[in-house]
């Protein structure tokens, strides 16, 4: 590391006490780079594992790396705190210009503690920080009012992030998102409601500073290099012109793309919901996070009338992806992309999760068709698939009903499934709701497994793309699952885009590293990620996960995926073999 870089800093935040404090961490950051490497090594220093996730006590951490700021696409910063949807390790990645503000304010991670008597957010200003009052914020119907307000008290325009949570935070549901800079989320596992656990509406974070290289000629030539690549490469342009909803018709043609609950896997009018469609009919601009030249961020441009002026509009802006279409669109029955984007304008406004919010809807929907659930429970509202308007309803009940039923749907399809029967068809992997990849036996597993099952972990879905064309045995599987999973420890402590992953290759990597003062060779990358990924399941299983506890939901094996039925014995052997490789671990 070099000596002057500020990435060592760490500022600590009280709301107990309204105070703060910034501590000097060279070694944490030498010894696990940064963002979630260092992250797992803070939550473990500052949250005791049996605590409540609403404790005062569970931290909530960002934290960035040597390279954001500095390198292109190194545009994301990790949050990490004890889950409310799942009682174990919380993690989650977002963009927007957090990671830029983080290193321009001079720190390399930010820790809030305790919670506020009163409504609050923080403002923090290179070493200065503020505690403002944001009584009259809390309560806002959604949460890009209280952004607005927000904007216009604060400086710091073009340089700040404002990180906040709307009415579901508030209201401690499970899977409450935290939003930032409009567009972009720390969607899941609920780090919206460890916010509104602590009174806290927003954290804004801002500052200017210059960053050092140890090398400026060499600095500007793999710069270079990094920017062409990132711009001029297929699979960059790819993420560029449709984004990830490219994948909605592809994996729809391969049975990939779950419907209706993965009642079925095959989409009636899907080319309706696809990314080319969404391009053609919908598509407003592109952005990007900061420092980053790819700008895969689309947003759909949707005209609303007013109620009452006639031939009156506003045009809102709403990001959409292949996860969203997936858990607001097939998974809901729904074809129309005009309603995937009302959904999609419900879930911001509320500050849902959307992939939980959307599997909820559906689990939901299936329990009703069955009886499990009857209208005593919904209020009147009978959920049918493709009902937009229903769904919208449901939302909204879900974060403002005081109706036990949807007080118990706000914690999620592991909860009501427990409670109310429905377990066979409740798609949740270690408590956390289904991504949207039916490919095979290495997606369901790595949701299963992964440190924060998250289709992000290991990627499982492009391991079951390859054994489309060349059969693997359930050991390569697991070997693949781990390596990946393992290696994106690496990607997430620097803390780089996953999109940008096969521009930044190892021997890329060491040279960026180089450049931030770090001497590393690529062993020392491969075990650095093993321990950082053994530190996340060791804080796991010290909140209580089982390894032994998990399984996967029996619909996976009913409907056929990517490459046809999966076969049970085969993903039982896989499941095997893994559990004893991460208890080797432990
Ligand atoms: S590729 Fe997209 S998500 Fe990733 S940093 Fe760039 S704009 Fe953000």
């Amino acid at each position: 590391m070099i000596e002057k870089d500020p990435i060592k800093r760490v500022l600590y935040i009280d709301l107990t006490k309204k105070k703060f404090w910034i501590e000097e961490r060279p070694e944490l950051f030498s010894e696990f780079i940064g963002g979630t490497g260092v992250a797992i090594k803070l939550l473990e220093e500052n949250c005791p594992p049996e605590i409540h996730p609403f404790s005062p006590d569970n931290p909530i951490i960002f934290a960035i790396g040597p390279l954001n700021g500095v390198f292109p696409i190194a545009s994301k910063t990790v949050a990490m705190f004890k889950s409310p949807h799942t009682g174990n390790l919380g993690e989650s990645h977002a963009g927007g210009r957090s990671a830029l503000s983080i290193r321009m304010a001079g720190y390399g991670a930010v820790i809030i503690k305790g919670k506020s008597e009163r409504p609050c957010y923080i403002s923090i200003y290179s070493d200065k920080v503020f505690f403002r009052d944001a009584t009259t914020l809390w309560g806002l119907d959604e949460g890009l009012s209280a952004a607005r307000l927000i904007r216009e008290r604060e400086p710091g325009a073009g340089l700040r992030t404002i990180i906040r949570i709307g009415p579901a935070g508030e209201k401690l549901i499970s899977y409450a998102c935290a939003t930032l800079e409009t567009y972009r989320h720390f969607g899941r596992l609920g780090l919206g409601a460890v916010f509104g656990s602590k009174n806290l509406k927003a954290v804004l974070i801002a500052g200017k500073r210059n960053l050092p290289v140890t090398d400026f000629k060499e600095y500007k030539q793999i710069y270079i290099e990094l920017v062409k690549q990132l711009r001029e490469s297929e699979k960059m342009k790819k993420y560029h012109e449709l984004g990830t909803p490219a994948n909605i018709l592809p994996l729809s043609f391969s049975k990939g793309l779950p419907v209706k609950n993965l009642l079925t896997n095959e989409m009636q009018g899907v080319e309706n919901i696809s990314g080319e469609l969404f391009a053609a009919k919908h598509l407003g601009r592109r952005v990007a996070c900061a420092h980053c030249p790819v700008a895969c961020v689309h947003l759909a441009a949707l005209r609303k009338p007013y109620e009452d002026e006639p031939y009156f509009y506003r045009t809102i802006y709403l990001s959409y992806d292949y996860e969203l279409i997936y858990a607001l669109g097939s998974m809901l029955g729904i074809s129309d992309s005009v309603d995937i984007l009302k959904l999609i304008e419900i879930v911001e406004d509320m500050g849902v999760d959307a992939m939980s919010t959307g599997v909820a809807l559906a689990w939901m929907t299936e329990a009703f068709q069955k009886g499990i659930i009857t209208e005593k429970h919904t209020e009147e509202i009978s959920p049918q698939w493709g009902n937009a308007e229903g769904y919208i309803e449901i939302v909204k009940k879900i974060v403002y009903s005081e109706g036990e039923f949807y007080k118990d749907l706000g914690k999620g399809v592991d909860y009501v499934s427990e409670k109310y029967g429905g377990k066979d068809f409740a798609l949740i992997y270690g408590k956390n709701e289904m991504p949207g990849y039916h490919t095979g036996p290495a997606a369901h597993i790595g949701y299963l497994f992964g440190a924060r099952h998250s289709h992000l972990d290991s990627a499982g879905y492009s391991i079951d793309t390859k054994s489309m064309t060349k059969s693997i045995t359930a050991e390569q599987l697991v070997e693949n699952i781990l390596e990946e999973e393992q290696w994106r420890q690496i990607i997430s402590s620097l803390v780089i885009c996953f999109f940008g992953r096969e521009v930044y290759t190892q021997k890329m990597i060491l040279k960026c590293l180089k450049l931030s003062g770090y001497e590393l060779n690529d062993k020392d990358l491969l075990r650095i990620g093993r321990e950082i990924y053994a530190n996340k399941y060791k804080f796991k299983v010290n909140c209580g996960f089982n390894l032994e506890n998990v399984n996967l939901p029996k619909r996976v094996f009913e409907i056929p995926s990517s490459i046809g039925l999966i076969n049970k014995d085969f993903t039982d052997r896989a499941i095997a073999l893994l559990k004893e490789k991460i208890k080797s671990l432990l």
